[in-house]
């Protein structure tokens, strides 16, 4: 079973796919939790090219940032996630072909079909079984992104961005059917947690 958790920057993804591994596994659940961009070898030098902030950093054009991002997924998919699936984990990551369609396609506007069809070919036509969207207003994302005081590329984008890419992954879930269940972020840490459970819950034990 592959579950994606998906959402803007600053909706507590990394806090909910580390919380819903632990679930699993106390569960008994072999349960690999992994992430986009960097899980991999040749993934974590392609997220240094993507992410470096430093101001001697090379520039990376939208398209090219679409192959980069859709080359740490090839090689995600080949080396983590197909081999856990294979035999028999659940794998959870933070972030899959729907931050693509969001950050490059909506956000840095490259046009969603050739987007979408450049993470088909990456992947092999790997989709989750359910992505669940993390949803925050931009506002509220926006604070948390400052309180945690990480300097990161996308910080520098304007606040439209970001809102941009929010109803996208909305947009996303809404066309998607059954796939895909948005869930409130704003609230406690371990009420999102719940929130986050019941929305695998048909899928694993949790
Ligand atoms: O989720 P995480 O913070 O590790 O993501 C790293 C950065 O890469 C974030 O700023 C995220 O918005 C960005 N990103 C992106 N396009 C993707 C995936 C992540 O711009 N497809």
């Amino acid at each position: 079973v592959l579950l994606a958790l998906e959402g803007g920057d600053g909706a507590g993804k990394s806090t909910q796919v580390r919380l819903l591994g632990e679930a699993l596994r106390a569960r008994g659940v072999e349960v690999v939790v992994t992430r986009e961009p960097g899980a991999t070898a040749l993934g974590a030098r392609v997220r240094g090219l993507l992410l470096d902030p430093s101001p001697g950093a090379p520039a990376v054009p939208p398209r090219a940032e679409a192959l980069l991002y859709a080359a740490d997924r090839a090689a995600h998919v080949a080396e983590v996630v197909r081999p856990a699936l294979a035999r028999g984990a659940v794998v959870v990551t933070d972030r899959y072909v729907d931050s693509s369609l969001a950050y490059q396609g909506a956000g840095r506007a490259l046009p969603a079909a050739e987007v979408a069809e450049l993470s088909r070919w990456a992947t092999e036509g790997l989709l989750p079984d359910r992505v669940v969207v993390l949803d925050l207003t931009a506002a509220a994302a926006a604070a948390r992104r400052e309180g945690r005081g990480a300097a990161d590329r996308l910080d520098g984008e304007p606040a439209t961005f970001h809102e941009r890419v929010r109803s996208l992954f909305l947009d996303l879930a809404r066309a998607g059917g059954s796939r895909y269940v948005v869930v409130d972020a704003d609230g406690s840490t371990e009420a999102v947690a719940r929130r986050v459970r019941a929305a695998v819950a048909p899928l694993v034990p949790v």
